[in-house]
């Protein structure tokens, strides 16, 4: 699995995959993440990203240019959502541009919000983009016809988009064959629309709170029902559903 990163902070990336899970994918050749400095892509002698908002408005909006420059030098071109939703200009999707085959992934808070189901799907491509917005966000071109994919990671605003894109790859990371022990992502939370069951280890007693007689007894029928019904009740009581 290959990550290509567009972002103005790459710096961002390096300390929360210097350690753990994904550095040890990256090590083993599992996983591979390039990132790509916007600002390296812009034309004019000052490397200017942003600029004001047409219409005014007090944020800065990420220019066009050096995006679809340090995308298309990176992957080549391809198509963008083009779905011209919303739109009310009369640009259409260059008839010039080849069908997408990499996601190319805007992060942002209008996007589809981030779920397991997403993550799967997301883990069956070899390659994924994503653009990490900043400021006011980036210029509607970019998700109009650069991005096949926009994606929130919840219902809250960020200062930008390199969190999500970290959340993202992360939980794709873990989805690849060879990360986890086998079995353990089939069980987790959300992959069967329930809530994992409570996880214990020694001591078998700690101030006083005992861990429940049936993980010690040894009776794996037991435990596999009492897991399932604690999925259950976890589900119910926290997300009003059964699974
Ligand atoms: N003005 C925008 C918010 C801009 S936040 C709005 O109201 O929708 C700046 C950038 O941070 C965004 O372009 C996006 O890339 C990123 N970002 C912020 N919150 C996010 C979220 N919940 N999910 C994904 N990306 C987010």
């Amino acid at each position: 699995m290959r990550f290509d990163v567009f972002t103005l902070f790459p710096g961002m990336f390096v300390s929360p995959f210097a350690e753990s899970m994904v550095k040890r994918a990256m090590d083993a050749g599992l996983v591979e993440m390039h990132l790509h400095n916007i600002r390296d892509y812009a034309t004019d002698k000052h490397q200017i990203t942003d600029d004001m908002a047409y219409g005014g408005g007090g944020g800065m909006v990420m220019k066009p240019e050096p995006i679809f420059n340090a995308v298309e030098s990176v992957l080549g071109k391809q198509g963008g959502m083009g779905n011209g939703e919303g739109e009310d200009t009369n640009l259409s999707p260059s008839p010039f541009l080849l069908p997408p085959s990499t996601p190319i992934i805007l992060m942002s808070p209008p996007g589809r919000t981030f779920t397991h189901a997403i993550a799967l799907e997301l883990a069956q491509h070899e390659r994924l983009a994503f653009i990490c917005g900043h400021y006011e966000g980036v210029d509607e071109r970019v998700r109009q016809y650069l991005c096949t994919d926009e994606i929130s990671i919840g219902n809250y605003v960020l200062t930008g988009g390199e969190l999500p894109a970290m959340v993202i790859m992360d939980s794709v990371s873990r989805l690849i064959p060879g990360m986890l022990p086998p079995g353990i992502p089939e069980n987790e939370s959300h992959a069967n629309g329930l809530l994992e069951y409570p996880h214990y280890t020694r001591p078998a007693e700690y101030r006083g709170w005992r861990v429940p007689d049936v993980l010690l007894n040894g009776n794996h029928a037991h435990i596999e029902r009492w897991r399932r019904e604690q999925s259950e009740l976890r589900t119910q009581q926290r997300r009003g559903t059964s699974g």
